[in-house]
């Protein structure tokens, strides 16, 4: 039997094998029955002609088998789809309800998210089909020559989440590089780790399906504890595992690693590779392979890749990033890192002031202007950090503006404004700093009122209290002495 999803014309798999296709916290799938859930629901949504709908729909969950099912029936439908997870409060999915204009809602939990005309469809229940049935597609497709696979919504300056829209095009070019490239196989298990609402997870995602491996889905209860989380990997002979560096520290500190002798790779993206990190994992994992890879989600999860070898590790203190994927280009422009190629994004949703700064062209291909600095050296990349407010702490994409922006709409807020504060280069904490009314008093009711609108890895680990922000002779908070105010005050 065929899978109809194109990206899945690489590999020939027998769909009827009994062999595990993918691992939720809820229930596991074989293919043969992923397979059928697949063709069932992306059917029900074609019937009830959802992909007539030019708008994606919403799928909303935690790391359960529904959502892949969910996800790759959409894909095999043609209807752009946009990841929610759990952790994201109901004002942030209110906005992103807002932006994409998503009329419906796969909700892969037991728990109605409630909001007002939308239609909404509780995945895990048997009523599936007939309440999927009563969302009529009212509006008419308007064909787009390269429709969406998805859209990602990131953390924005602006204190809207920006979408970033990724096309049929972009998917298929990251696929045919993973399915070359990697040295992957259809034995491979992959480990997920990130939610599926970032770009990270696309590296499982699109790969379990495409080369017919595993994919192991990890919820947070697991990977927030390092003993689970080994057995996990030992419990279904993981042989990949896609993480943030971040998410591996505590296993380069721990013992025991003796149980993950099926593991073969480590799968670096989304923050710097410390070499310390590189060095240890390659001393106590025998026979485990290291690849570092970098890029944006603006550019389809990564660009580059390289295998961290030992004699890499005792060359470079600062670890490359590796080499660009064949089918992209990797530019320099003013010391900023400049991406062109088919994995580019189309741009972010209904942003064209900010698309027209950060998407252009060169020679004849969409390229991405990423505000990280970095070099070449015969076509390695060197990554040298950023120097605008966007900044990775545990592995979580953060634009400090927009945290300032969420604490601006709290009432009682004159002034705010928000740091990272750095170790080594790299952010290890972020706080904010602000000016306000008598009537708030405590930074705790502040964290309440941000926790409402973003996600917990947004919200400042302090919150001081000043008399005024600081301006610079631009007129912008003088981060710097900033930074001086918040750690004498400390
Ligand atoms: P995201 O869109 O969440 O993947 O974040 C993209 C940003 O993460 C990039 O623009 C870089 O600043 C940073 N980044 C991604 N990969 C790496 C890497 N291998 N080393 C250093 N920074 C990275």
């Amino acid at each position: 039997m065929k899978f109809s999803f194109e990206i899945r014309d690489f590999v020939d798999v027998d769909f009827h094998t009994e062999k595990i296709a993918v691992v939720g916290d809820d229930y596991k799938l074989t293919w043969s029955e992923f397979n059928s859930r697949v063709c069932e629901l992306s059917g029900e949504l074609l019937k009830n002609n959802i992909d007539q709908v030019n708008r994606p729909v919403i799928i909303y969950g935690h790391k359960s088998a529904g959502m892949i099912v969910c996800i790759y029936a959409c894909i095999r439908a043609n209807i752009g789809y946009v990841p929610v997870d759990i952790i994201y409060p109901a004002e942030r999915i209110k906005k992103i309800l807002h932006q994409s204009g998503a009329k419906l809602i796969l909700n892969t939990t037991d728990q109605k998210l409630g909001f007002e005309n939308v239609h909404e469809v509780l995945c895990s229940s048997s009523i599936f089909k007939e309440t999927l049935q009563k969302f009529s597609a009212v509006e008419k497709f308007t064909a787009a020559d390269d429709s969406l696979v998805y859209t990602i919504f990131t953390s924005g300056s602006t204190g809207e989440p920006k979408g970033v829209q990724i096309t049929t095009e972009a998917v298929q070019s990251f696929v045919r590089w993973m399915c070359s490239d990697f040295g992957f196989s259809s034995y491979d298990v992959f480990v997920n780790t990130a939610i599926l609402s970032f770009d990270l997870s696309v590296f499982e995602l699109m790969t379990f399906g495409a080369i017919g491996g595993t994919i192991v889905l990890t919820s947070r209860a697991i990977a927030s504890e390092p003993k689970k989380f080994m057995d996990h990997i030992a419990q279904y002979e993981g042989t990949v595992l896609i993480a943030t560096p971040s998410f591996v520290l505590p296993y380069c500190r721990m013992n025991g690693q003796e149980k993950l002798e099926s593991l073969k790779c480590f799968l670096f993206c989304g923050e710097i590779l410390p070499n310390s990190t590189a060095k240890n994992l390659l001393e106590n994992f025998k026979n485990v392979r290291v690849i570092n890879t970098y890029g944006p989600t603006e550019a389809t999860v990564a660009t580059t890749i390289v295998e961290i070898t030992k004699e890499i590790v005792s060359r470079f203190d600062s670890l490359p990033v590796g080499v660009s994927k064949p089918e992209s280009k990797l530019l320099i422009e003013e010391g900023e890192i400049v991406i062109a190629g088919p994995n580019v994004s189309i741009g972010y949703l209904n942003n064209p002031d900010l698309n027209a700064e950060k998407f252009v062209m060169r020679d004849g291909l969409r390229a991405f202007k990423t505000g990280d600095s970095g070099y070449l050296e015969n076509g390695m990349l060197f990554f040298n950090g950023r120097n605008d407010d966007l900044v990775k702490l545990h592995g979580y994409r953060i634009e400090l503006n927009e945290i300032t922006n969420a604490l601006h709409s709290v009432q009682g807020v004159i002034q705010a404004a928000t740091i990272g504060l750095k170790r080594d280069g790299v952010v290890k904490k972020i706080v904010s700093l602000v000016n306000v009314e008598n009537s708030v008093s405590d930074s705790v009711m502040l964290k309440n009122e941000l926790a409402k609108t973003l996600p917990h890895y947004m919200i400042p680990a302090d919150i001081k209290f000043v008399k005024e922000i600081p301006l610079n002779a631009n007129g912008k908070a003088d981060k710097k002495l900033l930074t001086e105010i918040y750690l004498s005050a400390r």
